[in-house]
């Protein structure tokens, strides 16, 4: 919206306004400002100027710029996810008056017990000549090459030069472990931290200490992406494949990608770290766009891990776990080892079947089963979509029959059977079930660490970044799951899963095991992982999907529609890949694919269906897009939402 400009003040793009809205006053932010306008005489005045300097830096309000245009959403949207709600109430904010912190006195190295080995010396190397430039770098180190020592390293040298670093992580669980490491390792940096968790207060305060240069590194999630820092000189984005950096509902934007774009304003570098570098990430450093700075060697003292593939055709499986997996379970616990599972479902059991009549449980608002839960308290079904709960029916609301049974396996079950096979043996479970509460998680961790817990059981939680030296096998109960899907990322995420499940064992003094049980031991994917590692799943990978077009080559959009009339999402659908493909030359760059409904057809209550554009390039995808979606995203109860880079095409 345009406003007219009070005469006697000095504006700067960045300051908050007051401006009236019908018959309301919102606060706003100055977006740009003209010397001359078509109709000045139609314009409504600002009504105030709150600030006297910006709330927003010059990089910031560029990075909101190019996400309101990548992801086609109104700035407003991008706006609000980048200031916190108190700075969009009306009360001014006091000018920072505060100097930037000097440059602590500071080491160019931490405190630091080992010698770093040579793949971290020549990784810190390449960071480090990269400050003050414009960069993108690939840290891919296999699970336990000593990353976060790198990071530490990078973090040190930046502050040497007075510059801020920002450490993202995927997930607000991986936050404790890199704030303490960079805090025990860091003495005399401050080290501040950001994430959903934290009350409006807090992340106020973080925020502060950030813009006025107080917190010398911050450690956060996705939203970290948008703080205003005095002197950034370093992004680190750790787990960088990780799907969570896309937020999934709402405004759907990625912090990986949003944070090489922020580097990219402020002529800094990005290094991106995994052990399962994303496709995206393993083309651009395959073509060397990026630095790929890779690091196989573990520090000396580590073990590495042995591999065995076991065959769960024609055996007799216990809660999921096959004779060998129970023999090589308590022949680890005899040896005072420690055991780690990896069930990607939480609850019971993922389906509640009638054995008489063969109905299954099924949410009623969603097109989903419901899962049987059995804690806490009387067992219960949970649809995990939108939450609908109720107890578990005796009789079969079908047939009437009393012949409901559980069926397949979900993180409750598999430590039930645990449990109960391995009395007296602790055991945690982590999953989002178990850690709701606050501290949970590094409770449980921490018991994990110090050696009291002997069997841990967890969904993707676990799979992520954790440093459990003790663990001497690990287990993916069932590799099958993400091979079979018809969405083409379900396979990498697999692929990633496994990779960084079998890194975790042999961490520590003893060498370690990795049992992979599976029903499809000859399938493709598995082989290929198996016999070549993540790196020739990746090359074979981006072959095809370079041949087939799709992404990390070619780029997608995927347009959502719903509705509460059945029939509508996919009519709408209709008209509109109508319209698109009459845009279209006929051997177009771009493509217009469906609609068709969604996997989940309906969902809370709402039917669904989508749409996916497919480009061979941003530059065409954005051309296209910009013509074709229409000025409503809501029309008829129908409404539409735009999915750019999608992660999930479900
Ligand atoms: P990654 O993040 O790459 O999986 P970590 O940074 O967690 O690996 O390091 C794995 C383990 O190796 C940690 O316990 C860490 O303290 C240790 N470590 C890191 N660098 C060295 C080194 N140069 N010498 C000895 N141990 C190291
Ligand atoms: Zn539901």
């Amino acid at each position: 919206m345009d406003y007219l400009a009070p005469q006697d003040y000095h504006l700067e793009v960045g300051m908050r306004v007051l401006v009236p809205m019908g018959a309301s006053q919102r606060v706003g932010i100055l977006w740009s400002h003209h010397a001359a306008s078509v109709a000045p005489q139609r314009l409504k005045a600002i009504i105030a100027v709150l600030d006297s300097a910006p709330v927003l830096s010059a990089d910031l309000l560029h990075l909101l710029a190019w996400s309101s245009a990548h992801y086609h959403t109104p700035p407003g949207q991008a706006l609000a996810a980048a200031l916190p709600t108190a700075i969009r109430r009306i009360a001014s904010t006091k000018p920072q008056e505060d100097p930037i912190s000097p440059a602590p006195a500071v080491m160019t190295s931490p405190a630091c017990a080992w010698p770093l080995t040579a793949d971290q010396r020549q990784a810190l190397s390449a960071i480090t000549s990269a400050m003050g430039h414009r960069a993108v770098l690939l840290l891919h180190g296999v699970t336990g090459s000593g990353k976060t020592e790198v990071f530490l390293h990078a973090i040190a040298h930046a502050a040497s030069l007075g510059l801020q670093t920002l450490l993202m992580t995927p997930e607000i669980g991986l936050i404790p472990q890199l704030w303490s490491s960079c805090s025990a390792r860091l003495p005399g940096l401050a080290v501040a931290t950001m994430h959903s968790g934290m009350t409006e207060r807090e992340r106020l305060a973080a925020r502060e200490a950030a813009a006025r240069g107080a917190a010398w590194v911050v450690v956060g999630t996705r939203s970290a992406v948008f703080l205003p820092f005095a002197r950034l000189g370093l992004i680190i984005c750790d787990e960088e494949h990780d799907p969570s950096y896309k937020q999934s509902e709402g405004w759907r934007y990625n912090g990986r990608d949003l944070a090489i774009v922020r580097s990219r304003l402020l002529h800094i570098p990005v290094v991106l770290a995994s052990a399962t570098p994303s496709l995206e990430s393993m083309r651009w450093a395959l073509g060397g766009h990026y630095h790929h700075l890779v690091m196989q060697q573990r520090p000396v003292s580590r073990q590495g891990a042995s591999i065995q593939c076991i065959d769960c055709r024609h055996q007799k499986l216990q809660a999921g776990m096959s004779p060998a997996l129970l023999e090589a379970i308590a022949q680890q616990l005899q040896q005072g080892g420690q055991v780690l599972l990896f069930q990607n479902r939480r609850g019971y059991a993922p389906m509640v079947r009638c054995t008489s009549c063969g109905f299954v449980l099924g949410c009623q608002r969603c097109d989903a089963r419901l899962i049987l839960h059995t804690e806490p308290g009387q067992p219960f079904l949970l649809c995990h979509h939108c939450g609908m709960q109720r107890l578990l029916p005796a009789l079969c609301p079908s047939c009437n029959a009393p012949a409901l049974q559980p069926m397949g396996i979900g993180t409750q079950r598999l430590e039930a059977a645990l449990q109960e096979r391995f009395a007296g043996v602790r055991i945690a479970r982590i999953d989002r079930d178990s850690m709701r509460r606050k501290g949970q998680l590094e409770r449980t961790l921490q018991a994990v660490r110090s050696g009291e817990v002997r069997i841990v059981v967890g969904t993707q939680m676990i799979a992520k970044g954790h440093d459990f030296p003790g663990i001497t096998l690990a287990a993916v109960m069932d590799a099958d799951e993400g091979l079979l899907s018809p969405d083409f990322r379900a396979a990498d995420r697999m692929a990633q899963l496994i990779t960084q499940v079998a890194g975790r064992p042999g961490r520590g003094e003893h060498p370690g095991l990795v049992i992979i049980q599976t029903h499809q031991p000859r399938h493709v994917v598995l082989r290929t992982l198996l016999d070549q590692g993540y790196d020739g799943y990746v090359r074979m990978t981006l072959l095809q999907r370079r041949a087939t077009h799709w992404p990390p080559y070619w780029r997608l959009a995927l347009l959502r529609a719903e509705a509460r009339h059945e029939d509508a999402p996919l009519q709408t659908l209709q008209q509109l890949a109508e319209q698109g493909r009459n845009l279209l030359a006929e051997e177009s760059a771009v493509q217009v694919l469906g609609p068709m409904p969604a996997s989940m057809a309906k969902r809370r209550g709402l039917y669904r269906a989508q749409l996916l554009v497919r480009a061979s390039n941003a530059r065409m995808l954005h051309a296209f897009l910009n013509r074709f979606l229409p000025q409503k995203m809501t029309h008829k109860g129908v409404r539409l939402t735009l999915d750019v880079d999608p992660m999930d095409l479900l």
